[in-house]
C-alpha cells in the first residue's frame, strides 16, 4: 500500500468523506482514515436539511439516499409541556425536493464512505489516526489499527473530520475542561411503531434541555435530546437504578406531551446513544499551511438547529473547491467564517431559550400568536440556504 498521498482525512463522517469523494473525484491521491467500521449508529437527530439535497446529488449518491430517507419534513413544531405550536417549514426554491427528510447515520455515512472508495480513495478502516507531524511541506500522520499495527502515511493537505466528540491527535483541541453543571451531554434512540404525524419536526424544549424527534427511514423515529450535566444528576438520583438513557426517556415523557404520545405503544430498537460532554462553539478552520479542519472540527452549532450534517457537507465543498483551484475569491477559512459563524450564534440563542424555562416561557406566547416566527426561524438557521452551488461544483472540481 502507498504510503504517499495528496490528502489525509482524519474522520470518514459527513465531513471527512464529502471531502474524499470532492478530492477523487479531482483526481487526487486520497487516504481516509476512520477509526470505527461501518456501519455504525451515531448520536445524531438525523434531519438532513433541503439545502443539502443538491450536495447529495452532486455527491453522486442522490438516487440511494431517497430510496432511503424517511418522508419530506414539511412542518415544525415547537413542543413545550403540554403545548405544540406548530408552522410550515420553509421550502426550497426551484428544485424538485423542497423540504429535507432524515435518514439514520448507519446509512448516510456508509453511503458517502462507499461512494468514495468507487472513486478511488484508499480507505483505512477500522484504523484511528493517532498523532500527526509535519516533517519539510509533508504531514505525517501514524495510524494505528485494531491489533496495534502502525503505519506512517504522508501528505501536503491534511484535512482533521474527526468530529468534535472524541480527543483526536490535533494540537488544537478542546482542552480537558473541568466537569462544569452546565456541560451537555447527547443522547440518542430509534423506535419502531412510534405515533408521530407524518412530515412534522417536533423541537422539544424543556428546563435543562432541548431535544427533536423525526421519523426516518424504514419507519423508524429518532429521538435525539441534549441535557445539561445537573439536570441529568439531579434527575438520576430521583431515578435510581435507570440507565443513563432511560431515565432521559423517562423525563421527556414526563415533561412533553407530544413526547409520552408519540412513544405509547413504541419498541426501542437498539441501545440508547450518548456522547459528551459535546461543546458547541467556533473552533478553526484552518490550522496550519496546508491543515484545514471541516464539519464538526471547524466548528459546531448547538444541535437543536438540526445544521451539523448540512455544515459538514457544506464546509468540505467550501474546501475542496478551494484545494482543487475552482475557487480563489476569498480564503477558506474566511469563507467558512462568514458562512457558519452566524449559524453557530443563532443555534445558541434558541438552545438557551429551549433550556431556560423562564425563556421558554416568555417566547411561548409570542409563538401562539405568531407560529410563522418558527417558519423565519428555521430560514433564519440555513435550512434552506447553501453557501455552494453544488450544480456548478459537480463538474467544475478538478486537479489543478
Ligand atoms: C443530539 C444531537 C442531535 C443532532 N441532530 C442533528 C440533525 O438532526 N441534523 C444535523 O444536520 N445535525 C445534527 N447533529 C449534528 C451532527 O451530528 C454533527 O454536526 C455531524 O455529525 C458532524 O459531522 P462530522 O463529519 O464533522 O463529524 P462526525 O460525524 O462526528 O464524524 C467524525 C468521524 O471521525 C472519526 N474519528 C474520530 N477520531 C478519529 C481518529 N483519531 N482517527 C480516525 N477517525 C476518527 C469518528 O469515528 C467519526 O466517524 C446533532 C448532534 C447531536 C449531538
Amino acid at each position: 500500500m502507498s504510503t504517499r498521498y495528496d490528502a489525509v482525512i482524519v474522520g470518514a463522517g459527513v465531513a471527512g468523506s464529502t471531502c474524499a469523494i470532492l478530492l477523487a473525484q479531482a483526481g487526487w491521491a486520497v487516504a481516509l482514515v476512520e477509526k470505527q467500521a461501518f456501519p455504525r449508529r451515531k448520536v445524531c437527530g438525523e434531519c438532513i436539511a433541503a439545502s443539502n439535497l443538491g450536495l447529495i446529488n452532486a455527491l453522486g449518491i442522490g438516487e440511494k439516499f431517497r430510496a432511503l430517507a424517511g418522508t419530506p419534513l414539511r412542518r415544525v413544531a415547537w413542543c413545550a409541556g403540554d403545548t405544540m405550536i406548530e408552522a410550515p417549514l420553509p421550502q426550497l426554491a426551484g428544485t424538485q425536493q423542497p423540504w429535507g427528510s432524515a435518514l439514520g447515520r448507519e446509512h448516510l455515512d456508509t453511503l458517502l464512505l462507499e461512494r468514495a472508495r468507487e472513486l478511488g480513495a484508499t480507505i483505512l478502516q477500522p484504523c484511528s489516526v493517532h498523532s500527526v507531524d509535519q516533517f519539510e511541506d509533508q504531514h505525517r500522520c501514524t495510524t494505528i489499527d485494531p491489533a496495534g499495527n502502525a503505519l506512517v502515511i504522508e501528505a501536503g493537505v491534511l484535512i482533521d473530520a474527526h468530529g468534535s466528540w472524541q480527543r483526536g491527535p490535533f494540537t488544537d483541541q478542546d482542552s480537558s475542561r473541568p466537569p462544569c453543571a452546565s456541560d451537555l451531554f447527547a443522547f440518542k434512540a430509534n423506535y419502531s411503531s412510534a405515533q408521530l404525524p407524518e412530515g412534522v419536526l417536533p423541537v422539544l424544549a424543556f428546563a435543562g434541555g432541548y431535544g427533536g424527534m423525526v421519523q426516518g427511514d424504514h419507519g423508524l423515529l429518532t429521538l435525539a435530546c441534549c441535557i445539561r450535566r445537573d439536570r441529568l444528576h439531579r434527575w438520576r438520583k430521583k431515578h435510581p437504578g435507570l440507565a443513563a438513557g432511560e431515565a432521559v426517556q423517562k423525563l421527556l415523557e414526563q415533561e412533553i406531551r407530544v413526547v409520552r404520545e408519540t412513544l405509547r405503544g413504541a419498541h426501542r430498537e437498539g441501545a440508547w446513544l450518548a456522547v459528551g460532554p459535546i461543546r458547541p462553539r467556533i473552533r478553526s478552520a484552518r490550522r496550519a499551511a496546508g491543515m484545514f479542519a471541516v464539519g464538526n472540527a471547524a466548528g459546531e452549532a448547538h444541535p437543536i438547529l438540526g445544521e451539523g450534517i448540512s455544515m459538514a457537507m457544506q464546509s468540505a465543498f467550501l474546501l475542496c473547491e478551494r484545494l482543487a483551484g475552482s475557487s480563489t475569491t476569498t480564503d477558506y477559512a474566511t469563507a467558512w467564517h462568514r458562512a457558519f459563524a452566524p449559524r453557530i450564534r443563532l443555534a445558541s440563542l434558541y438552545a438557551h431559550i429551549a433550556m431556560h424555562p423562564m425563556a421558554n416561557r416568555a417566547v411561548l406566547p409570542l409563538l401562539r400568536r405568531w407560529p410563522g416566527l418558527l417558519s423565519i426561524g428555521a430560514r433564519l438557521g440555513g435550512k434552506v440556504r447553501c453557501v455552494v452551488d453544488a450544480g456548478k461544483l459537480a463538474g467544475t472540481i478538478t486537479r489543478e
